[in-house]
């Protein structure tokens, strides 16, 4: 039985991780669990309270099939969390859960992944999401509004790539108050960890403690589960109440996609080659713009002030270069929000060589009489003259924002030595 659960928190109360952690634990008691899911939907929704994440518990019937007075305790549980955990008053909190049975997730396995991608790349209306949910025979619960349907179901319907978060909660006495954290054991944990956990520090900064009152503590990211079992001994902090290890699709890009620019529409997330051809600008408020083009269209691609040094490889590039932008597309101004860049070649520069064999300088005398040395007098055709190849101050390769400015889904590109694909 999978259970789909989200949009329960405001940025002043709770975390649908904690009503996820919350119900793990007790279901764990009577019933086989898989690792729970944190699942990133797309990020350009509007109406997000944070990264916009929703979760999934699973119940693993190998052994036992649940009976339908279990299903009805599960069901009445879930619910009885899910309300005690949210909060009704924030007008954009609008809880959803669905309950999916393992015969139906099986036998709509193909519908599932096909919606997971739109939940990534497209803006779903809450009918929409009911549409699949009675196509695949779930349940599904509305408050308000209902879209926590939109991502409950997404949560369910994830598929790998996928990496660990593990999530530790601080008592319910302390949400609201400043998290006590010892940052060198933060970076001690981060050097001896990295790269198997990852996006730990920016810089000597640590940015695994989240800024809003919610009850998390701390979330630690990783390639697996032992390391993240190893980190809880390395970081000391505030009293732990709970922890939980989450199977994620943060740091995997799962919300890019290959496009060619024509293809390219508002509200969601690609990676489009081009050539440069406006060379990057700066614009107001600390923000670099710079135009890319492939055999189809134009587009702007821009690097936010927040991405800091980042922005100083963006200024090298110049017409000519040939680029891969990974990001995300806003609607208005309609633009690549840069998160990654791939340079792939950069254009030759050259410089003529004026100087002569004898030391002298080579002038030009113009197109037609070329170059004469003032002191020899030696004569070189215009389209004669030597080049020299000027060194670019920046090297072909991959390039990414510092990372307290990527997003969940981003994936680091120290990632890409590892295969992420086989995590489940
Ligand atoms: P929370 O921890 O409460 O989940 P959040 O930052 O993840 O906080 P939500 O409060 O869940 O954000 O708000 C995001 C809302 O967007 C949810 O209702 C979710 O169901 C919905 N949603 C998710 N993906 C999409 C999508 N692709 N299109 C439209 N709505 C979506």
């Amino acid at each position: 039985m999978y259970i789909g659960i989200d949009d329960t928190d405001s940025r002043e109360n709770y975390c649908t991780t904690y009503v996820g952690t919350i119900l793990q634990e007790e279901l764990q008691k009577n019933y086989k669990m898989d690792t729970p899911k944190l699942i990133r939907m797309n990020p350009m929704v509007k109406y997000k309270t944070r990264g916009n994440g929703g979760v999934c518990l699973r119940i693993i019937e190998d052994e036992k099939k649940l009976d339908e007075s279990e299903i009805e305790s599960i069901r009445k549980l879930v619910i009885e969390m899910v309300e005690k955990f949210s909060d009704f008053d924030c007008e954009n909190t609008n809880p959803g859960i669905v309950f999916l049975s393992e015969e139906n997730y099986q036998k709509h396995e193909k519908t599932l992944l096909n919606y997971y991608n739109s939940v990534l790349y497209d803006i779903l209306k809450v009918e929409d999401s009911e549409k699949v949910l009675n196509e695949i025979g779930a349940e599904y619960i509305k408050y308000k509004k209902g879209h926590g349907i939109i991502g409950a179901l997404g949560a369910i319907a994830s598929k790998p790539p996928f990496t660990y978060e593990l999530l530790s909660y601080r008592k319910s006495e302390k949400w609201g108050t400043e998290r006590e954290i010892d940052v060198d054991s933060i970076l001690k944990m981060d050097s001896e960890t990295f790269p198997f956990t990852f996006n730990n520090i920016d810089g000597k900064k640590s940015i695994i403690t989240p800024h809003t009152p919610c009850p998390v503590l701390y979330g630690i990211r990783g390639i697996s589960r032992e390391i993240l079992e190893k980190v809880k001994n390395i970081v000391k902090s505030d009293e732990l109440d709970k922890c939980q290890i989450f199977i994620t699709n943060q740091g995997t890009d799962a919300h890019l996609r290959f496009s060619k620019i024509k293809d390219i529409y508002p509200d969601t997330g690609v990676i489009s080659y081009g050539k440069i051809i406006e060379n990057p600008k700066e614009i107001a408020g600390g923000h670099v713009l710079f135009k890319i083009k492939d055999s189809t269209g134009e587009i702007d691609c821009i690097a936010y002030e927040p991405t800091k040094e980042f922005r100083n490889i963006v200024r090298k590039l110049i017409c000519g270069d040939l680029v891969g932008v990974y990001g995300t597309v806003r609607e208005e101004p309609f633009e690549i929000n840069v998160e990654k860049l791939k340079v792939v070649t950069l254009r030759k520069i050259y410089e003529k060589n004026k100087f002569c064999v004898c030391g002298g300088t080579l002038k030009a005398k113009g197109l037609k009489s070329g170059y004469k040395c003032k002191v020899c007098g030696k004569r070189v055709n215009y389209d004669e003259i030597e080049l020299n190849e000027l060194k670019r101050d920046i090297k072909e390769g991959f390039y990414e924002v510092p990372p307290s400015a990527r997003r969940h889904l981003s994936k680091p590109i120290v990632l890409y030595d590892f295969n992420l694909e086989t995590i489940n």
